[in-house]
């Protein structure tokens, strides 16, 4: 395959990876995150793989609609929730769960009835200061969806983390015991971590977690943190080297020349560029794997293509396979760093142009 990058999606590490969720919240019930296409991941390999999970979350109806549409039987809560009393009426016909974050949600709940979703999650702003009640109005709004939903509705309270991979945030803390003071006087399932909850916050587990990246390989709080907790990349993003070519001391790299060689050297071009979603703004010295070996992007990535420095004797040729990320010796979450982003965002915007290629499952 040469010529072209792929990213190979290791469905074993997807399930030890969910063994991890487990031995983190052994009590909890799992939501998977699977919004974005399971974070860049492809969703109907990864759903198909996760069969050890309670429910499976999306942001959107179109996802939910998407995953019923390719047979997904499981509970699917959509994070965001519907904006039209029609979406209502076909998360009810699909029997998707809903979550209620503001008075408008509740007039269109109101207005659709008697065709209730099955589940229902109000959303709680606890301090994120996105989406959610406060928590005066908390009560009441669970009392009005107990009252146009009937009591054969689940009534679940949720509430979302802002600083959570931040080691001792006060701010989490808080959070965490202000959402815990509004479930004591509420008697449905209560749900508040997401993958840095449930890998350092013990009491932010609550009923339900809803991990997303740390299924994928990755944790919130880097690279080493990942490797310490045993989670395995999901996505290996590869290819190949389409050319390699020797250029004296002084001479420039790439659009720019934004770097120089400070020595004879050997320059390896590899088929990746920002078209198929590695980051554009890479500084020099960003490392890939060629065969098993760091070596440095050096010049600007471009859209199809990247140059590295093999350095003066180095071996590789035509055809060697370039690992971008995905290596338990080179996480996603280190070229983050480089690029002054999340794993998050590297993941969920690798592009159409990159084959997905699915391993490992049963
Ligand atoms: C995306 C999302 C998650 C998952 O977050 P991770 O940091 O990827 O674990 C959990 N809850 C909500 C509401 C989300 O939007």
């Amino acid at each position: 395959m040469i010529g072209a990058p792929w990213a190979t999606i290791d469905l074993a590490a997807l399930r030890n990876n969910v063994a991890v969720v487990r031995r983190h919240a052994p009590d909890a019930h799992i939501m998977a995150v699977v919004k974005a296409n399971a974070y860049g991941h492809g969703v109907s390999d990864v759903v198909a793989a996760l069969t050890d999970v309670d429910a499976l979350a999306v942001a959107r109806i179109d996802e939910a609609l998407a995953l019923r549409q390719r047979g997904a039987e499981q509970p699917i809560v959509i994070l965001e929730g519907v904006f039209t009393t029609d979406d209502v009426a076909l998360a009810h016909k699909n029997q998707l769960d809903l979550v209620i974050h503001g008075r408008e949600q509740l007039a269109l709940l109101a207005d659709a009835h008697p065709t209730v979703p099955p589940r229902l999650w109000i959303k709680v702003d606890t301090g994120m200061h996105r989406l959610g009640f406060n928590a005066g109005e908390v009560c009441e709004a669970v009392r009005r969806v107990r009252q146009i939903s009937g009591t054969g509705t689940v009534v679940g309270l949720m509430s979302h983390l802002a600083d959570a991979e931040a080691p001792d945030s006060a701010d989490t803390i808080r959070q965490i015991s202000d959402f815990r003071e509004l479930t004591r006087s509420h008697d449905g399932p209560a749900s508040l971590a997401n993958s840095a909850g449930v890998l350092c916050w013990p009491d932010a587990r609550f009923d339900w977690v809803r991990p997303g990246i740390m299924l994928y390989g990755a944790s919130p709080r880097g690279p080493d943190h990942a490797d310490k907790l045993g989670l395995q990349p999901v996505m290996r993003f590869q290819t190949t080297l389409v050319a390699t070519r020797e250029i004296s001391r002084g001479e420039g790299v790439g659009y720019g020349f934004s770097w120089r060689a400070y020595r004879r050297t050997r320059i390896g071009v590899a088929a990746a560029g920002y078209a198929d979603g590695y980051p554009r703004h890479v500084p020099s010295g960003t490392p890939v794997l060629v065969g098993d070996r760091h070596v440095p992007i050096v010049g600007r990535v471009s859209m199809d293509l990247m140059t590295v420095d093999l350095g003066p004797d180095g071996p590789e040729k035509l055809g060697d396979v370039v690992t971008l990320w995905g290596d338990e010796a080179l996480r996603v979450e280190t070229i983050a760093d480089h690029a002054g982003t999340i794993s998050y965002e590297l993941l969920s915007r690798v592009t159409q142009r990159v084959k997905l290629i699915p391993v490992g499952g049963d």
